[in-house]
């Protein structure tokens, strides 16, 4: 293949994607992979510190645009994205914003429980619906929900973390059912064990963080920049024939 039809099979021209989440960690180092790639960005976060993800986007050459929307409200936030829809076309979707609580789950507090399932699930599944109603009639677009290793494992004391993780899973399944082939696919990528506030409290654990690394056949944590690629990939025409479909990137962790 020529070099033009190799950056033509990954190119993000032309497109618009919304990545929610897009402050820090994955969510940040997914969005600007994406306007490399040549995509301007829809940052969405909750509370108006989107500078530093809207800088590097700005360095990339693209355009970016900042909405503030609480996933804590999933219908609120659905309203919310309605407007943008108005405004935009969106043709890649990324689901990215999650939360953790961890507690045993005897303890485990309603609070906490909700608030999990309403950003990581709730949210997910509303926001998706208006963004896809659009693109199911250009029959055109991309949805990549970031799921997790704990889409497939129990995890340690995150009961509510990992029943909404298995529930985005079985989402991915269930849209990119009724969804591909009218144009729209939909992956999910689920990372392994990834150095971003996320994980902080476990790096902080001496015991923990020796454990978890020294279970990874990677032998290191993985960065935020590990992720980005596979986003690209699943926004890209490269992934056309690509549907339901979770991509784990864990440096080996499920295959031990
Ligand atoms: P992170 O740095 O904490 O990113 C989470 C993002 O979600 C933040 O930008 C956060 O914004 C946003 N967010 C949280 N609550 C929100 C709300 N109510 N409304 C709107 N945005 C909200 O952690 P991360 O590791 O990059 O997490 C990104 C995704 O990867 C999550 O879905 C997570 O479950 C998944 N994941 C992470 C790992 C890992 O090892 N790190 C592994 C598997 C899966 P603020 O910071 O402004 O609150």
């Amino acid at each position: 293949m020529s070099r033009n039809g190799l950056e033509r099979m990954f190119s993000l021209s032309g497109k618009t994607a919304l990545v929610t989440g897009a402050r820090t960690g994955i969510g940040q180092a997914i969005a600007v992979a994406l306007a490399e790639a040549g995509a301007d960005v829809v940052l969405l976060g909750h509370q108006d510190n989107m500078q530093e993800t809207e800088r590097l986007v700005a360095e990339t050459g693209r355009r970016h645009r900042t909405v503030l929307l609480d996933l804590a409200d999933p219908s609120a936030a659905a309203a919310g994205v309605q407007g943008l829809l108005a405004e935009e076309r969106i043709d890649i979707l990324v689901n990215n914003a999650g939360i953790i609580r961890r507690a045993p789950a005897v303890q485990y507090r309603e609070r906490d429980w909700y608030d999990v399932m309403n950003v990581n699930l709730h949210a997910l599944f509303w926001l998706t619906q208006a963004v896809a109603k659009p693109m199911l009639e250009r029959r055109q677009g991309k949805i990549i929900h970031i799921a997790s290793v704990l889409s497939f494992q129990g995890g340690i004391l995150v009961p509510a973390y990992t029943a909404s993780k298995h529930a985005v899973a079985g989402l991915t399944k269930a849209l990119a059912n009724e969804w591909a082939a009218l144009g729209v696919q939909v992956n999910a990528i689920a990372p392994g064990y990834v150095a971003t506030n996320n994980t902080e409290a476990l790096r902080k654990d001496p015991d923990r963080n020796e454990a978890i690394r020294s279970r990874i056949p990677a032998g290191r944590w993985g960065e935020p920049a590990d992720i980005a690629g596979a986003a690209v990939f699943l926004a890209s025409p490269a992934s056309d024939y690509v549907n339901g479909h979770v991509l784990v990137v864990d440096g080996g962790w499920l295959a031990r």
